[in-house]
């Protein structure tokens, strides 16, 4: 029966990828059903699983969907990848994206746009599947695998998820490792999952979530565990909760802020009914203020760029990458190598990582850097006391006595918060180069604050209008992710 969903899921990638773009490649079908390492019978024996292309496979390449990468071949393979053949997934894919994970639409990359599976209600244009693990989530959506692996720096994993209406959960980060994901911002990265349904995403999340002493940010053994006892002294008991009202004694918080004049009528009503049913769920939902949540975007694409450039000079053609055939003489003079490395890196590269490498290294530069790089990490430290203020977990980063103080006897904070993931539905698919890069960049609006204070939170669909999927998104406090995934399983 394991061997069939892997068949299956080759079988619907071979029919219906040329039509949504969402593989970059498929494994051979010899090798996708050879039985895993472990040949015991792990948490997801014969799932069928795509990882996106710039998560390390030791097979097929791990591109970046990047000129520069284009037919690199991973030594290792990913930890998160490791993780999943261990439990017994079948790695079908590597998944179509955004050059090196930078955009919301899945339009900047050497194989082209994906497609989302789904069309607006009358037919008509072909909808962007959002990015940039936007062929992750048209995979997922369309069926051709059971779940699959994104990375979300900003929002790369949720917002796709809603466009195309299906899970996707970034954790906390360093719950999973990095080791294998080709790195973007390495301070906001992280692994996540996109499913179908919220429990096969846990599922994914749990088979991942491990400790790796080969990443350095990877969530050591003692942090986990003291995590788990700040869980256990705020929520005591959260087991008892009953059938009828499975939510009963949660405290959820509505941030004001994430109310933007963007909202869609549409988006505006999901997120409405969302709350109103994790009341009937027997949560107590009240209005909770993220008063820094207007400086994360600007923030955030300071914060991210300035990372990207630094670690997008290793390829160079000499560390990694292609090498530009452009010049002959060898680059034996440094004048002779700059030019070499030019040329090598404006043929490897595409025009936006290129745009972004520039100004992620004029917000670095000494003149600079005191106006958008400094500020930058300021306004992060204040989003992530945003959420310190408002959550009842205290955060396991800080001091303990930074927690909200219960007050009346009641518990103070929320447990978490509910807002959308996207502002509107997905939007037509444009043509490369005719994007407007900021209306662009404002999709990221709802979901970078989380990267930015490292805090777990997934997207859940959300009912539909006119016919395209509508996400709404949950976050919780660092490390409280197994009670996202509780809430989020009733939500959807
Ligand atoms: N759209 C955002 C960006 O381009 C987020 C990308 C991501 O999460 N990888 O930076």
């Amino acid at each position: 029966a394991t061997a069939a969903a892997v068949e299956r899921s080759l079988d619907a990638i071979a029919r219906d990828n040329a039509r949504l773009n969402a593989v970059a490649s498929a494994r051979a079908r010899e090798d996708a059903s050879a039985p895993g390492p472990s040949g015991s019978a792990g948490p997801l024996e014969g799932w069928p699983v795509a990882v996106k292309a710039n998560i390390a496979t030791t097979w097929g390449a791990t591109s970046c969907a990047s000129r520069a990468l284009e037919d690199y071949r991973s030594p290792f393979a990913a930890t998160a990848v490791e993780a999943l053949e261990r439990a017994g997934a079948a790695v079908v894919a590597k998944t179509n994206m955004d050059e090196f994970g930078m955009g919301s639409k899945n339009t900047f990359g050497i194989y082209g746009p994906a497609h989302n599976p789904h069309r607006a209600a009358g037919g008509g244009d072909l909808h962007s599947p959002g990015g940039s693990s936007g062929g992750s989530a048209a995979a997922v959506a369309a069926g051709l695998c059971r779940a699959a692996l994104g990375s979300d720096t900003g929002g790369s994993v949720r917002l796709p998820a809603a466009w195309c209406g299906v899970v996707g959960f970034k954790p906390t980060y360093g719950r999973v490792s990095r080791r294998g994901l080709v790195a973007y911002g390495s301070s906001l990265d992280a692994v996540g999952v996109l499913a179908q349904t919220v429990d096969d995403a846990g599922a994914v999340y749990r088979a991942m979530a491990v400790p790796d002493p080969r990443d350095m940010t990877c969530m050591s053994p003692a942090l986990r565990r003291r995590i788990a006892a700040l869980v256990a002294d705020t929520r005591p008991g959260m087991e008892h909760l009953g059938a009828d009202r499975p939510l009963a004694g949660l405290r959820i918080g509505v941030p004001r802020e994430a109310w933007v004049d963007e909202l869609s009528a549409a988006a505006l009503d999901a997120w409405r009914a969302g709350a109103a049913r994790l009341a009937a769920l027997g949560c107590e939902v009240v209005a909770v203020s993220l008063p820094h949540t207007r400086h994360a975007l600007p923030a955030y694409y300071t914060l991210a760029l300035a990372e990207a450039s630094s670690n997008l000079a290793r390829y160079d053609g000499v560390r990694y990458g292609s090498r530009s055939a452009s010049r002959a003489p060898p680059p034996a003079r440094p004048a002779n190598a700059s030019l070499k490395y030019a040329a090598t890196r404006g043929e490897g590269l595409g025009a936006e990582v290129q745009r972004r490498i520039l100004l992620g290294t004029y917000v670095m530069s000494e003149a600079a850097c005191r106006h958008f790089y400094r500020p930058s990490q300021r306004i992060r430290r204040l989003v992530q006391q945003d959420f310190d203020a408002v959550f009842a977990l205290p955060n396991a980063l800080h001091a303990p006595d930074m927690a909200p103080q219960p007050s009346d006897g009641r518990r103070a904070g929320v447990d978490a918060i509910l807002l959308p993931t996207a502002t509107d539905t997905a939007p037509r698919q444009g043509r490369a180069g005719e994007e407007d890069l900021v209306a662009s960049y404002v999709n990221d609006v709802m979901t970078v604050s989380a990267n930015l204070a490292g805090i777990p939170a997934i997207a859940v669909p959300a009912g539909r209008t006119s016919g395209m999927p509508l996400g709404l998104q949950l976050a919780a406090q660092y490390g409280d992710d197994d009670l996202l995934l509780q809430i989020a399983r009733h939500l959807h």
